[in-house]
């Protein structure tokens, strides 16, 4: 064959997991490459997290400029060039992979594009359309992310999206059906609410959002209700798709009763799978599960132990910040370094009107962890910075251990709640109480002092509400 090329970290995929990974590892002084089949950044920069805001951010300017009546503002004939917010969302994605290229570049790691194939536990092959070159590795990190799930019923095709799909359409359809009503679907679905789109979601559980507390999960629901071009359906089974001349008929039964619903689009977001079936992990046995989920130690150590695994394809939430978090440890464990992963603070957040966001503890986990924790809740609306945003829907919930008022967790629905968990994130690491939070002066007027009063209620003193 042809003649290795020796490295001592060989990183698989430049998602937020793996070009994370590799830039701390080149860091730490390891001579570092980094194989990426597709486009730096991953699903992530390219067609997840990135793309997704700036289409939720261009949908909510437009929802604005047309309906800001009770501030005083009335905007006739606001117009969208749906073109030129493609132009926009893409014009984001490229500084941003094109900054990673050059963080890359900057910390000395080799790219390499093609796809890695594991040989065995120290070798890959990378292979792209035209040729082969092996790879003799001292560790490597598979960063190979997911892809989403397709179902036999619904094959992705020119009317069937899945969330690539989605971000990429060239106009705004006048009807879309979303099938999920997850955070993916939610976004997305809400998005396009937002241009114009009549948007119909189907979702099996009895919420959308499903993984968020009712509370939260049912403000979204109404604001979705509240803006007359959205229907959703909840505790309802998707049946079948059928394709017509300029469009789609869904079939899904709800309650027993079978319905039809026509559309453009047909969005389905049902889930993702990790990308673990085409690396030949089982030439090296690698330890998965059957879902194909790579099984880690808290180094993120496979059981070959100089094979890591990160992010989407290891368990726990399908998340950037967490691919991101790993891609450290794993890098700083093969530097020798004593690092481990610790998924107490892992934050949640969904970007929907309004956003919801999670960190910790939930006081449903708490009660069946067995500890006995105090609920405490502080309103959007006694807020004079939410108020005067005109933006006052939600509450934040912080929750403390009842013995010494340690801050556990905390969950937000509210205007910045995205920005908003990373202070409590903070304080669960950092070991805060309540008292402590309460005690640190918030500027006036911010959304952060929902935090302080909230902290304040934990402790029996708040200010703003009785
Ligand atoms: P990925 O980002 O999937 O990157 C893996 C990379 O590996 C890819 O570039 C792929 O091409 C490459 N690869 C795969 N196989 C090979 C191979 N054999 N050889 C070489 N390269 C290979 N998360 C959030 O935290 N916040 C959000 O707001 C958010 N929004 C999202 C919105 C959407 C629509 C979607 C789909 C996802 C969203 N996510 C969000 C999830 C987030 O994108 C993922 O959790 C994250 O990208 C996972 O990172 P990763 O590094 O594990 O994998």
């Amino acid at each position: 064959g042809d003649f290795p090329i020796e490295t001592d970290t060989l990183v698989i995929g430049a998602g937020p997991g793996g070009y994370v990974a590799a830039i701390r590892a080149a860091q730490l002084g390891q001579k570092v490459t980094v194989v990426e089949k597709s486009v730096l950044g991953g699903v992530c920069l390219n067609v997840g997290c990135i793309p997704s805001k700036a289409l939720i951010a261009a949908g909510h300017r437009y929802e604005n400029a047309k309906h800001s009546e009770d501030m005083g503002i009335k905007a006739e004939n606001v117009t969208v060039d749906f073109s030129k917010v493609q132009e926009f969302k893409q014009g984001v994605v490229k500084k941003l992979t094109g900054g990673v290229a050059g963080l890359l570049k900057g910390n000395k790691v080799d790219v390499i594009s093609g796809e890695a194939y594991f040989v065995d536990s120290e070798t890959v092959k990378v292979m792209d359309e035209t040729s082969s070159q092996t790879y003799k590795f001292k560790n490597a990190i598979i960063a190979t992310g997911s892809r989403p799930i397709e179902i036999p019923a619904f094959k992705y095709s020119k009317r069937v999206l899945d969330s690539t799909g989605a971000l990429n359409l060239q106009e705004i359809p006048n009807k879309m059906v979303v099938i999920g009503g997850g955070y993916i679907g939610t976004e997305l679905g809400t998005a396009y609410a937002n241009f114009g789109t009549e948007v119909t979601f189907i979702e099996a559980a009895d919420e959308i959002l499903a993984g968020f507390e009712k509370q939260m999960s049912s403000l979204v629901k109404r604001n979705l209700k509240k803006k007359g071009n959205v229907e959703i359906h909840t505790n309802a089974m998707a049946k079948g798709v059928e394709e017509t001349e300029n469009g789609v008929k869904v079939t899904f039964e709800v309650k027993g009763e079978e319905k039809t619903v026509e559309a453009d689009y047909l969005l389905v977001t049902v889930g993702r799978r990790p990308n673990t079936d085409e690396l030949g992990l089982e030439q090296v046995g690698v330890e998965m599960s059957d879902r194909g989920v790579i099984k880690i130690d808290k180094q993120c150590r496979t059981n070959i132990s100089n094979i890591y695994a990160i992010g989407d394809i290891v368990e726990g939430p399908p998340l950037a910040h967490k691919a991101s978090y790993e891609g450290k440890i794993a890098a700083e464990a093969i530097a020798g370094e004593k690092a481990e992963i610790d998924y107490l603070a892992i934050p949640a957040v969904v970007f929907s009107e309004p956003e919801l966001a999670t960190v910790g503890y939930t006081e449903a986990q708490a009660k069946e962890d067995g500890i006995d924790v105090l609920a405490s809740k502080f309103p959007f609306g006694a807020n004079g910075r939410a108020l005067s945003l005109n933006n006052s829907d939600g509450f934040l919930k912080l929750i403390t251990r009842k013995e010494d008022g340690l801050v556990i967790g905390a969950q937000i629905a509210g205007p910045s709640a995205s920005d908003m968990i990373s202070e409590l994130g903070l304080a669960i690491e950092a070991g805060m109480t309540a008292e402590d939070i309460a005690m640190t002066i918030h500027a006036h007027p911010t959304l952060g002092e929902i935090t302080m009063e909230a902290a304040e209620v934990a402790i029996g003193s708040p200010i703003h509400i009785v």
